[in-house]
């Protein structure tokens, strides 16, 4: 007999599962309670998968052997309680996919960093022409790459809800890039749920396998002071303050990678992306390149050759000598402290939208040393403009990006950046943050 599979949710993870299901033998039901998009739907058409739509039929996903739930339903949802009731076991897209991987997994987490370190590594891999694919929590699934291109290498962002439910799953090379409140909703607002979650990414790997983080991040050093025995894998730190024995660090401007006895060198300015944060996280990708022996050539060639991604420090225009910068994916407080920190111009500093319980004492030092003015751009802009005056000798108010940029290029003078950076997540005027970042280019492009 066939074993049954059920796949809670249609999006990237589910349909992903789904054609991996099917591929392996599996008779497969796909139920979503919300409306599947044509996109998903045509997929599994074209598959002659069995699906439905705004609705769950208990009968069905109640009968499965194993119950694949993606990672956008929460727990307490009423039909996982119901299966967790009846012992079914629930796993999740990567957990999944997992067995049927005979690529080498290299696998990125963190708060910041995951999408621009997951995107260097991946074109590391590739100016070294391996066989690679990068899929995960951006593009496309891990499950789907397997059943439909399989690779050498996966270079895999993995989200902190996708670590929630692993069981085996684990990468050969594991990034913990760092740890800063975010999403607490999910953990009952408790930081060490949260932490213990990001760790989960270690808590497979063997002798064999290793373990980068960095060992700058308070977090994690907490954790790794108690827990560091508990990870089998060879572990090795990066830092801009330190120089770990193994591992990465930063000295008078050049970048040191000094693994399994060897050591890269380059000057720091020469790689492509800038700040600190992308220096953090050149040296994490730069470790799991040359744990895998990719030559110092090809390496730095890549540092040299790699082109920031949209929405994050993204350079777009420079008008009248002023320079607009697309920071739209800057949605928390660290992020946009790397944003300030790196930068070397007077700022007018567009932020906002909804603020998912911002402390924002920590930018303060920075904010009275670079920013001139604070265009505050949300739906109600009362606490970003009550923590900043006093601070911000100029601070104004707007409900659309059109209104934004154009305050924004009437306070700034010839050598200043326009810099959004909103500290906020965007849907109270936008759809996501891509939405926001683009109309932020185009409105800069009409200026
Ligand atoms: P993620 O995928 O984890 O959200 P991104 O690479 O998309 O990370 O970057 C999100 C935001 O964080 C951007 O504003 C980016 O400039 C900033 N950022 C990138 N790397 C780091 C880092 N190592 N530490 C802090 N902020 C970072």
């Amino acid at each position: 007999m066939k074993k049954k599979i059920v796949i809670l949710g249609a999006g990237e993870s589910g349909v992903g599962s789904a054609i991996l299901a099917l591929q392996k033998g599996y008779e497969v039901f796909v139920s979503d309670f919300g409306s599947i998009s044509t996109k998903y739907e045509t997929m599994l058409k074209d598959y002659h998968i069995s699906y439905e739509q705004n609705q769950h039929s208990e009968d069905i996903i109640l009968s499965a052997d194993v119950i694949m739930k993606s990672p956008g339903i929460s727990n307490s949802a009423d039909i996982i309680k119901k299966i967790r009731n009846k012992g079914i076991k629930i796993v999740s897209e990567i957990e999944f996919a997992y067995p049927y991987c005979d690529g080498k997994i290299i696998g990125i987490t963190g708060s910041n960093g995951k999408t621009t370190t997951t995107n260097l590594i991946y074109h590391i891999f590739k100016s070294a022409s391996h066989n690679v694919g990068m899929a995960g929590n951006i593009g496309i699934s891990f499950a789907y790459m397997i059943a439909t291109d399989p690779k050498d290498y996966y270079i895999l962002e993995i989200s902190s809800f996708q670590l929630d439910d692993i069981d085996e799953f684990k990468c050969d090379i594991a990034i913990l890039l760092n740890i800063t409140p975010d999403h607490l909703d999910r953990y009952n607002y408790e930081m060490k749920n949260y932490v213990a979650s990001k760790f989960k990414i270690a808590k497979n790997l063997t002798a064999t396998d290793a373990f980068i983080y960095c060992a700058d991040d308070e977090e994690t050093m907490k954790y790794m002071d108690t827990h560091s025995s508990e990870i089998l894998a060879r572990k090795f730190a990066f830092s801009l303050q330190k120089e770990p024995e193994e591992g990465a660090y930063s000295k008078e401007n050049k970048l040191f990678i000094n693994i399994l006895q060897t050591t890269f060198s380059m000057l720091s300015n020469e790689l492509t992306i800038k700040g600190k944060h992308n220096q953090y996280n050149s040296l994490a990708a730069g470790l799991a390149a040359r744990h895998e022996e990719i030559r110092d050539e090809v390496l730095r060639e890549a540092f040299m050759t790699f082109k920031s991604i949209p929405h994050r420090l993204e350079s777009v225009l420079t008008i009248q000598g002023v320079e607009y910068i697309n920071d739209s994916k800057a949605t928390n407080i660290n992020s946009v402290w790397y944003a300030l920190e790196s930068m070397e111009k007077d700022v007018i500093w567009i932020a906002g939208g909804v603020d998912k319980g911002n402390d924002y004492e920590v930018l303060m030092s920075l904010v009275k040393k670079r920013v001139k003015a604070l265009v505050c751009l949300g739906e109600d802009n009362l606490k970003l403009q009550s923590a900043f005056s006093g601070v911000i000798d100029v601070i104004i108010s707007t409900d659309n990006m059109r209104d934004a940029v154009r305050s924004a290029s009437q306070l700034a003078e010839k050598g200043d950046a326009v810099l959004l950076s909103p500290c906020c997540a965007s849907f109270d005027l936008f759809q996501n943050y891509e939405d926001r970042g683009d109309q932020f280019k185009e409105n800069v492009r009409l200026l």
